[in-house]
Formats: structure tokens, C-alpha cells, sequence
């Protein structure tokens, strides 16, 4: 209650001011009993104004375009297009996308609504076809006309999570996955020089081995990763572990960054999401769950009373068709049934 009726304050000029400053929220003991667990969630209703498009990609997105348009490399009517697994599509909501075809039949439609033009290239492709069809499109636009994305958290997300804690609590551990690298890369960087003693902790799906790896540790003599690296196994956790390099791996940023990692058994997240939705009222996709269940196996082991920070990058509203509703769907009656199969647009 403490916030009701507290209001936003004057109206904002347009919703692009509403991104970002997304709250901390404490998890109670029914999640995890050894120590005080935060997690930084982008969309509970309560702070769904905090980012409108319900990711952590709206901050970053944010960024990437007033950065672009001040230094010019982005002009007036050209065209934006963005190889995604869909949140960062979705925050960018340009004029041109592209996505590889795994990804949630949801994350397309909220595209389409916000006026992008989703082009899905074949799942055999993976997402290095997804990188190369961007790349396809931005030259066929011509010269200047493609912007590729940068990640922008150490100016955003580091911060907002050293600022909310000052003076508040001692930072003992921060989870987070990896997808392209920009939040554990930026954020951590950021959390590293402001918090030296704090641990970083990456979450990563036991199926694949981005980190665990020889692409982290296979280098060419220059420091980039060596092109022999292993094929990248299937995982349920949209959003995490590609399979291509990521920019910021190639351009040798530091994944010792990192002081502990977690594998995720295949289905830990989606259990984790269902019950930080039932337990907490916090409804976040399977990566979400994915880190808390991170956060909680580090928090066993951690001395009681650790303070430790979960990355929670999405809605789970965005799983609506994925394994995170399954069990929901097993719950729904003949009757919603029969009123689902008559909605064309019933999953979504
Ligand atoms: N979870 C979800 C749902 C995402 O869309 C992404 C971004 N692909 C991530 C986690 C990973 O974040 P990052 O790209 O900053 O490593």
C-alpha cells in the first residue's frame, strides 16, 4: 500500500518518458528461505508504466534511438531493421524486423500491432539465417540505412540497481542470463566498478553451452572466439543462448566477468515462472524464471542473510502460447474450450 495514491506525477509528453526506473521487489521465503531475494521485474501490473512494452529491452531501445539520432547515424525516414528473438523487436517497433521462426507466436502480433514489418526466416537457419537476413535488408536499403543495436545497460540498468540499493543494502550477488550479452556485459560492468565486492552470478540452460563452452575459452590469437565452435544445442529458454556469436563476444568483451555459473535443468524455469506467478504475483517469462531459480540454488549456499538480485527481462504474458501455460490450459473447462476453439485468434 505504500505507494497508492502516490501517482507518476505531471503527464509525460509521450510514452517514451515511461521507460525505464523499474522497481525492486522483495521475494518472500515461500520462494526462498535463506536470504533476501530482489528482483527487478519489468512488468508487474504495479510498474507496468515503468517499461509500457513490458521488457527489459525497452530501456535499451530507448537509448539505442536517441543515441543514433543525436550522432546522425540514424536519419529521418530511414529504415530500422532488427534481428530478434522479439523483445528488443518489439521495444525498437520500427519500420522493418526480422525474427527467426522458434520464438512466440505472440512477440509477431505485438510487432505487427506497433506497426513493424515482421519478415520470420526459416528455423533451419537458426539465428545466424536471422542475422544474415538483417544484414540482407539493411544493405538492400541502401548505404546508411541500418542502424545494428549496441547494448546500452551500463548506462540504464547498472545504475537503476546501484542507485535503488544505496544506502539500503550491501549487494552480495547479481544473477542474470545471457542472450546477446548486453545486460550481464553492461550491467555488470557497471555493478562491478560501483560494487567491486558483489558476485556475479550467469544463469545458463544446461542443454547448451554457450559459456560453459569452448566459444569462451576457444580464442584465435587475436582474442576473438575461434570459428570451431560447438554447435549449440536446443533449449526452452527464449531469449538466451543463441546460436551465433554474440557482437559483444566477438568484439572480446570480458566474460570473466562473471565469478559463478548456474545451469538450468531443462524445465526449472518454467517451474520457477509458475511459481513466482502463484507464490508472488509476479507473472515473467521462462528466462525470468529461469534466473531466479539461479538466484535461489545461490542463495542455498550463500551465508544467511545475502543480498542477492534477479534479472527478470520479461512479462510472462508473452508465453501465452509457449510450455508456461500449459498447465493453465490443462485447468480450462469444455466450455472455455469450446470457446477457444470458436476464437480464431484463440492462443492469442
Ligand atoms: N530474456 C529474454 C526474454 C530476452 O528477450 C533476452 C534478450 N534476447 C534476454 C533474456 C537476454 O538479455 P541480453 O540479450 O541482454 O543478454
Amino acid at each position: 500500500m505504500a505507494n497508492r495514491g502516490k501517482g507518476y506525477g505531471p503527464p509525460l509528453g509521450n510514452i517514451s518518458e515511461a521507460v525505464g526506473n523499474t522497481p525492486l521487489v522483495k521475494i518472500s521465503d515461500r520462494i526462498c528461505p535463506a536470504a533476501v531475494v530482489l528482483s527487478s521485474p519489468p512488468s508487474s501490473r504495479a510498474s507496468f508504466l515503468s517499461n509500457p512494452l513490458s521488457s527489459v529491452k525497452d530501456r535499451l531501445a530507448l537509448a539505442i534511438i536517441e543515441t543514433a539520432e543525436k550522432n546522425g547515424t540514424l536519419k529521418p525516414g530511414q529504415t530500422v531493421v532488427e534481428a530478434t528473438s522479439g523483445n528488443t523487436g518489439i521495444a525498437v517497433a520500427m519500420m522493418c524486423v526480422t525474427m527467426a521462426e522458434p520464438f512466440s507466436i505472440e512477440r509477431r502480433k505485438i510487432m505487427r500491432m506497433l506497426g513493424a514489418k515482421v519478415i520470420v526466416t526459416p528455423k533451419a537457419g537458426k539465428g545466424t539465417g536471422m542475422v544474415e537476413k538483417a544484414v540482407e535488408l539493411a544493405e538492400k536499403n541502401g548505404g546508411f540505412s541500418k542502424v545494428f543495436l549496441a547494448q546500452f545497460h551500463y548506462d540504464t540498468t547498472g545504475p537503476e540497481i546501484i542507485n535503488d540499493l544505496d544506502g539500503v543494502a550491501k549487494l552480495d550477488y547479481w544473477v542474470t542470463g545471457y542472450g546477446t550479452g548486453g545486460t550481464f556485459h553492461g550491467a555488470g560492468k557497471y555493478i562491478k566498478e560501483k560494487s567491486p565486492d558483489t558476485k556475479i552470478v550467469l544463469a545458463e540452460p544446461q542443454a547448451a553451452n554457450l559459456i560453459g563452452s569452448g566459444i569462451a575459452t576457444e580464442r584465435n590469437a587475436d582474442g576473438s572466439p575461434a570459428s570451431s565452435h560447438p554447435a549449440f544445442k536446443a533449449h526452452p529458454i527464449q531469449g538466451w543462448t543463441p546460436d551465433f556469436i554474440p557482437l559483444v563476444l566477438e568484439k572480446g568483451l570480458d566474460l570473466k566477468l562473471q565469478d559463478e555459473m548456474v545451469e538450468i535443468p531443462s524445465t526449472a524455469g518454467v517451474e520457477m515462472s509458475q511459481a513466482l506467478a502463484r507464490k508472488e504475483g509476479i507473472l515473467t517469462g521462462i528466462s525470468g524464471g529461469s534466473t531466479m531459480w539461479a538466484a535461489v540454488e545461490t542463495a542455498k549456499k550463500a551465508p544467511e542473510g545475502s543480498v542477492l538480485v534477479a534479472m527478470l527481462p520479461d512479462t510472462g504474458e508473452r508465453y501465452l502460447s509457449t510450455p508456461l501455460f500449459a498447465d493453465v490450459k490443462a485447468e480450462m473447462n469444455e466450455e472455455e474450450l469450446a470457446i477457444a476453439r470458436s476464437t480464431p485468434s484463440w492462443i492469442l
